[in-house]
């Protein structure tokens, strides 16, 4: 019999409370195996990205963390770059295991692949395990009672917290059996140059599991406020985990049981948060077409003029409204932006701009950070309405009145637009409304009034 078993890992960069090598681990110890970790850099996702890329980044150095906390164990981390289709059967053969051990991936691209390798494993007689982890929810475990699909958010979310036990909340622990780990020899880390890319500093994010402990104790002591300050870019309000959700540095688990222990009204809506994002990768899983039409068929093929001058402006953060540019110049320089942000210019590229959302789904999905196909294609389509549970076209954010609102004092524009620094409270939401002769800023690329009478025309039309 074998003597080996391999885990997998994708977006579950961690060494605590993970359904795949916690299975792993059990069946070795029942069956006199040893466990070997593995992470491909697959060049088929690669291929498409900027050679400076912060998640590339941020995923190597939480691959630094997982190495170590395995070398710690005795063992090691094997990592590899190259096509998954062929390098994990090759390694299965490599290092003789029975079977391979991995955790849900809902993404369509990930579903393909996954059905690929599991084929070539069963040709050469090894097994494919795989889990749900990185949601508490997946696939169709919460169905309406006439076993479809939620379409509206909110009697999701109250049949998610209905179906919840305590047992959905309890952790895949690994610790009792990281004994189970392979003594292998010591596995060559390829550089970021050996996977053609170049160093970008991104401490910043604090990558790794050590990173994601450290931003979560620090949400923890501000969860209680999550309601009043979430909504505020300028404001430490929400989490910053995204990123580490993406990549599974962090623990759903964890984080949903620390929440619902924490209580009050600041942890229950950030738990809802937690449900949107399953709320989305459930649509997804559902309705794999989203990633290239609208979910709604009859906003399929609106007629956007899509100009392309106002698309570069929009994303180089020089539209003439201060919070948009802002808001682009974060994600440009940073890889982030706030939640409130991220639907004041989403909804001003679709409904100000009159540029289709796909663009705009584009754009983010090369920037952002915690890029995650599932949150960024509901995120837009809600904001162009043309999505599941989508904001009703007719509601259109006037980007003047959210800057006003959710950037009263203009700090935030301040941060990101100093050449707007020195003028008033008042004036930095809207300069060209005031004498500035010598500001060194545009004027806005468009009539607010006119383009929303322009969309709507758009929307009716069909
Ligand atoms: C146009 C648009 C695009 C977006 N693209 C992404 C994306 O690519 N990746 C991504 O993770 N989120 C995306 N979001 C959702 C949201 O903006 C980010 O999750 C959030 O800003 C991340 O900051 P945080 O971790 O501090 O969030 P917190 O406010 O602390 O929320 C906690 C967690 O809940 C989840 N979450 C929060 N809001 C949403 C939401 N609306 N939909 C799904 N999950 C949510 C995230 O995992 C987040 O980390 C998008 C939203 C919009 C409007």
């Amino acid at each position: 019999m074998s003597k080996t078993a391999l885990v997998w890992f994708r977006r579950d960069l961690r060494l605590f409370d993970h359904a795949a090598l916690h299975h792993a681990l059990n069946n070795a110890a029942n069956n006199g195996q040893k466990v070997i970790c593995v992470f491909i850099f697959d060049s088929t996702i690669l291929a498409h990205l900027p050679k400076k890329d912060r998640r590339v980044a941020f995923i190597w150095h939480s691959l630094v963390q997982l190495k170590t906390a395995l070398q710690e164990h005795g063992s090691d981390l094997v990592v590899r770059h190259g096509d998954p289709v062929e390098l994990i059967p090759q390694l299965a053969q490599e290092f003789s295991a029975a079977a391979i051990y991995t955790n849900h991936d809902i993404e369509p691209a990930a579903i393909k692949r996954d059905a690929s390798v599991e084929q070539k494993l069963n040709q050469q007689g090894q097994q494919f395990h795989h889990f749900k982890d990185q949601v508490i929810f997946e696939k169709d475990q919460i169905l309406t009672q006439t076993g479809q699909m939620y379409q509206v958010f909110t009697p999701y979310k109250r049949a998610w917290l209905a179906k919840l036990q305590d047992s959905d909340l309890q952790s895949y622990p690994v610790q009792p059996h990281l004994h189970q780990l392979a003594t292998i020899p010591a596995q060559r880390m390829p550089s970021m140059s050996d996977i053609g890319f170049e160093e970008i500093d991104i401490a910043f994010l604090k990558p790794g599991m050590d990173g994601g402990e450290i931003l979560f104790d620090d949400f923890c002591k501000r969860m209680a406020r999550y309601h009043e300050t979430r909504d505020f870019p300028s404001v430490k309000g929400v989490s910053y985990l995204s990123v580490h959700l993406r990549f599974g540095t962090v623990s759903i688990r964890e984080l949903a049981r620390t929440a619902l222990q924490i209580g009050g009204e600041g942890a229950e809506i950030w738990l809802a948060e937690l449900i949107w994002r399953e709320f989305y990768q459930q649509l997804l899983w559902h309705r794999p077409d989203v990633v290239d039409h609208a979910f709604k068929p009859e906003y399929d093929a609106l007629a956007f003029p899509n100009n392309e001058a106002h698309f570069a402006a929009w994303c180089e953060g020089r539209t003439g409204f201060p919070i948009v540019d802002a808001a682009m110049r974060q994600l440009n320089q940073t890889g982030f932006m706030h939640n409130r942000l991220r639907m004041i210019v989403a909804s001003f590229l679709v409904k100000d701009l009159l540029i289709d959302w796909r663009w705009g789904e584009r754009y983010f999905a090369l920037h952002l950070n915690d890029f995650d196909l599932s949150a960024n294609n509901g995120g837009w389509q809600w904001a162009a309405s043309t999505g599941c549970d989508a904001q009703p076209y007719f509601r259109i954010f006037n980007p003047t009145t959210q800057s006003q609102r959710f950037d009263p004092k203009g700090d935030f524009i301040r941060r990101y637009c100093p050449e707007l620094a020195e003028l008033d409270n008042k004036q930095i939401h809207a300069p060209s409304l005031y004498l500035h002769p010598q500001l060194a800023y545009p004027d806005p690329i468009v009539d607010h009034a006119t383009q929303r009478q322009a969309a709507l025309a758009l929307f009716k039309r069909n």
